[in-house]
């Protein structure tokens, strides 16, 4: 048990996972900060530096730097604060010039953003920018075809199921995407932004997928039995459900409601 557990120094050939020590019941273990690096080549990637949490922060620079490597560039999964807020520190500790880019323009610093077919070859490495919004407007997904890895974020995690803060026909939409992506590609694992390295892709998405239409299911049934708030939604549908996770749960509903509401 701990937060230095198996997940810490997990990844694949290119991919390592720094886990920064900030567990919860929204974070799981903490949030999975990744350098890539290439094998044989001095500049690193470092994607989503985590919280402003100075000691994390310096680790992952120690990390990254290992070997006489340098951090060339930070990239954000999106902008929620336990991936984003360090990132302008960490850049900053990290040297010169390096830039953080991401979706937002508000999480930037350069000028420089992320979209939708954006190749990424820093430091001999080679990532693909897809656009997964639905767990937030502005999350994007890494795909590392030397690895055969996803990168998701927030958009699939590791353990349970992601909070909505976006447009749940976005996050429909993202993940038959990503599904479909990952079908064609040959994906191999999915890692994540919160809890351990998946390595079945397809499987993965399928339950996520399952699990989206089933919730949504029982919010209709809920509605139809009277429910007329998302609070009383979550009093039926997340009768089983940790309360502390109550509040992230009526975000979610309301997404479905949302969904409900201007569907056909
Ligand atoms: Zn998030």
């Amino acid at each position: 048990m701990g937060w230095m557990s198996e997940i810490d120094g997990m990844g694949t050939e290119r991919a390592r996972c720094v886990l920064a020590p900030n567990p919860s019941a929204m974070t799981l273990d903490g949030t999975n900060t990744w350098i890539l690096a290439e094998p044989g080549v001095g500049e690193v990637v470092v994607i989503d530096p985590g919280p402003e949490d100075e000691r994390h922060l310096r680790r992952v620079l120690a990390e990254a730097t290992a070997q006489e490597r340098r951090v060339a560039l930070v990239l954000l999964t999106h902008g929620h604060a336990d991936h984003s807020e360090g990132a302008a520190t960490f850049a900053r500790l990290a040297g010169d010039g390096v830039r953080v880019r991401a979706f937002d323009p508000r999480h930037r610093l350069g000028d420089e953003g992320l979209a939708e077919g954006d190749v990424i070859t820093t430091g001999g490495l080679e990532l693909r920018v897809l656009e997964t919004p639905g767990h937030t407007d502005d999350s994007v997904t890494f795909w590392l075809p030397a690895d055969g890895a996803i990168m998701t974020g927030d958009t699939v995690l590791g353990s349970g199921t992601t909070v909505l803060a976006g447009k749940l026909g976005d996050y429909l939409g993202s993940l038959d995407r990503l599904r479909a992506f990952a079908a064609e590609a040959g994906a191999a694992a999915i890692l994540p932004g919160h809890g351990p390295k998946l390595d079945d892709p397809l499987a993965v998405l399928d339950h996520y997928i399952d699990h989206r239409r089933q919730r949504l299911a029982q919010v209709e049934a809920a509605v139809a039995a009277g429910a007329r708030t998302a609070r009383e939604v979550v009093e039926r549908v997340y009768a089983d459900v940790d309360r502390s996770l109550w509040p992230a749960a009526e975000w979610s509903v309301e997404s479905q409601l949302e969904y409900l509401r201007t569907r056909d």
